[in-house]
């Protein structure tokens, strides 16, 4: 950590702190920034988490979740916390052109800046930076952070709840490589706390509509594809199928994860048709750096196994595109077809 003890003297007195993630936090967005806002608050700072855009119904019950606010529909408001902040810890992005119009806000704002993130080349915007990409989740990063300024006794369980569904989404139920032995030592210290993580596993998975159940049927059925002569799969949603299974935010939310299910396959992606644009998850498994493909060709990044971008073509194009990369290019991603 960049300044610890500059920031741990900070942090003695009360400050007006915002706290603000990337656009349509996941899990691992949402957990840090709301287990974070928990201690903060037990320190006695006046704090206010800020999302850039809604997300999933199934975060809800974390707690702290009734006071955030979405950005979208309260800019006045937001733009006077950003403006009269001592604090603003940005989680779980890199760059603030991940948080959208809020991005510009932050960093015109006279406030201090953390940056809390695991993301690769980190924009040099902040005073105070605990940036790892070694760390599985944003979520491991606060928890060492709390635990750097001594205060894990300080973790109440609705804390540890948050912080654990940030680590357990981020490596992909502790599958993927990013899942450390630190990792584990952090689940355990959590559980210790009080988390209870079946619950936290069964808000998180197990509250689907009947509607996107159905969607995933279809996904599966009707627009999945392995692409000839490759190991890569990938499926695509029109927005036409979205209306039809009444589509909402969080819905395509792990379905990449399907792709890479299938015998054979290290590669998958998914095209999600949007009004102006269409986005893209990509997800590798072992050697194959797919954020370097999202980088490069779909404006978007992440990490080596697990990356996103945007394409403003249309969905037939990008599709296309990306047929063509695999079959020709990607290659250069040490990638054996
Ligand atoms: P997901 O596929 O779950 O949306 O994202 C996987 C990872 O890629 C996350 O770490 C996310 O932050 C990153 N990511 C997703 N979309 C984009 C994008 O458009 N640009 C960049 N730089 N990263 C992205």
């Amino acid at each position: 950590m960049q300044n610890l003890a500059a920031l741990k003297e900070k942090l003695n007195l009360p400050k007006r702190i915002v706290i603000t993630t990337h656009i349509k936090p996941d899990a691992d967005a949402l957990g840090s920034s709301l287990g974070l806002a928990g201690y903060l608050l037990k320190l006695g700072h006046q704090v206010c988490v800020i999302t850039p855009t809604d997300y999933p119904d199934f975060l809800a019950w974390m707690d702290g979740n009734e006071d955030v606010m979405v950005f979208e529909g309260n800019e006045e408001k937001a733009q006077y916390l950003v403006e009269n902040a001592d604090l603003v810890f940005c989680l779980d992005f890199s760059s603030l052109s991940r948080i959208g119009e809020l991005g510009e806000m932050v960093r015109k704002s006279e406030a201090e800046k953390v940056l809390i993130d695991h993301h690769l080349n980190p924009e040099t915007f902040a005073q105070y930076v605990l940036w790892s990409t070694e760390a599985a989740a944003t979520a491991e990063l606060v928890f060492d952070l709390i635990e750097m300024l001594g205060d894990v006794d300080k973790i109440t369980k609705a804390m540890a709840e948050a912080l654990y569904a940030g680590l357990m989404t981020d490596t992909g139920n502790f599958k993927l490589p990013s899942t450390t032995p630190h990792v584990h030592n952090i689940v355990a210290a959590l559980m210790e706390l009080g988390a209870d993580v079946s619950k936290v596993s069964h808000y998180v998975y197990d509250d689907n509509s009947l509607d996107r159940m159905k969607m995933l049927g279809f996904v599966l059925l009707e627009r999945l594809e392995v692409i000839e002569g490759s190991s890569v799969a990938f499926f695509y949603l029109t927005l036409e199928d979205k209306k039809r299974f009444n589509y909402q935010t969080g819905d395509s939310e792990g379905l990449v994860n399907y792709g890479l299910a299938v015998k054979g396959v290290n590669v998958s992606a998914i095209f999600i048709e949007e009004e102006d644009k269409v986005k893209i998850s990509f997800r590798s498994f072992g050697d194959i750096p797919i954020n370097e493909l999202s980088r490069k060709y779909f404006n978007g990044g992440g990490h080596k196994n697990a990356a996103g971008g945007t394409s403003f073509d249309d969905l037939k194009t990008t599709i296309n595109k990306f047929k063509e990369l695999v079959q020709g290019q990607i290659k250069e991603l040490n990638y054996e077809a």
